[in-house]
């Protein structure tokens, strides 16, 4: 058994936090632009009481792309895999995480894989509810679930922002609309898209999360199981394979924990068999993971051999 140490986690922050200094937050989101770029933090979560942690802890932040590997893991477990891999694929990209080129040239014309934007408003529009506001609560209260937290909710602000300016987005709908990939009302899919990239945590919600992914779908209390094993072991692979933008392959070698990244700058790590990472630091380099965030997870891997590889 492995064991963390505060003052490790201290001495990481600190020596990561440097970098923050060459990363911008995301600022094509208007909201996202008004985070302050020096913060990090981050949180490791093993299933015992409590997160051992260390940064600015206390911030809020929205979940932006890794609310993918949620609503994924939902999908699942509404749809089935059959149904779900028959409208997203399963492949990794080279394109940046909003590219609309793949959709044109596939055949057929399908997202590659549900961790871009094309393969999570595909996944979306595949959520079981009722209403907008059912599909929402449902995923709200997975995510309640997951990290133990009732008050989990979204930053409306951050919704209503992403939603204003989400052009390139409902392009996406649109092109899969004529494809058949979807079949909502595009506004309301974008509704719901935003809102659930903008539900909001910290990083100790966050590495709670991540244990359970990594725990194979099993809460800290071992009879509890929130997600199937398989379905646990699909999303796992996606975040090695895509959750790390246009640089999983690189992240994958230097890092090798599962993991999804978000423009808000938060970084969800899942280890196999029970350690969960919460990580937040808004400065993001040029591919759009948060650049201390990734030093981050080099040195938490390097000094507790998290690598799964
Ligand atoms: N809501 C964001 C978007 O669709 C999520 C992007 C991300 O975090 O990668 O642009």
């Amino acid at each position: 058994m492995i064991c963390y140490k505060q003052e490790h986690l201290i001495k990481m922050v600190e020596e990561a936090k440097v970098l923050t200094k060459k990363g911008k937050v995301a600022k094509y989101i208007p909201a996202l632009g008004e985070a302050d770029p020096s913060t990090l933090a981050v949180a490791i979560y093993t299933g015992e009481q409590d997160c051992m942690y260390a940064g600015n802890i206390d911030e809020v932040f929205t979940l932006q792309s890794i609310s993918k590997v949620l609503t994924l893991a939902l999908a699942l477990m509404d749809r089935g895999s059959d149904y779900v891999f028959q409208r997203v694929g399963m492949e990794p990209t080279g394109d940046p995480f909003n590219s609309i080129s793949k959709l044109e040239t596939s055949i057929p014309s399908k997202p590659l894989n549900p961790m871009i934007n094309a393969g999570a408003l595909a996944v979306t529009d595949m959520l079981v509810g009722n209403t907008l506001k059912d599909k929402l609560e449902r995923v709200l209260n997975f995510i309640r679930k997951l990290t133990g937290n009732k008050n989990i909710s979204y930053n409306p602000v951050v919704a209503q922002s992403e939603f204003e300016t989400a052009d390139l987005n409902r392009s996406l709908c649109y092109f899969m609309r004529q494809h058949g990939i979807i079949e909502s009302n595009i506004e309301q899919l974008i509704d719901l898209y935003t809102k659930h990239c903008a539900i909001e945590m910290n990083c100790n919600d966050l590495a709670k999360l991540g244990y359970v992914i990594g725990n194979e779908g099993r809460g800290p209390n071992a009879n509890e199981n929130i997600i199937p094993l398989e379905v646990a072991r699909i999303v796992k692979t996606f975040m090695v394979t895509c959750g790390m933008y246009n640089a999983s392959g690189e992240f994958a070698i230097n890092v090798g924990i599962p993991s999804k990244s978000g423009v808000s700058g938060g970084i969800l790590g899942s280890v196999p068999h029970g350690v969960g990472i919460g990580i937040y630091g808004p400065a993001l380099d040029d591919k759009g993971n948060s650049i201390g965030g990734l030093r981050l997870l080099e040195l938490l891997s390097k000094q507790y051999n998290l690598s799964i590889f």
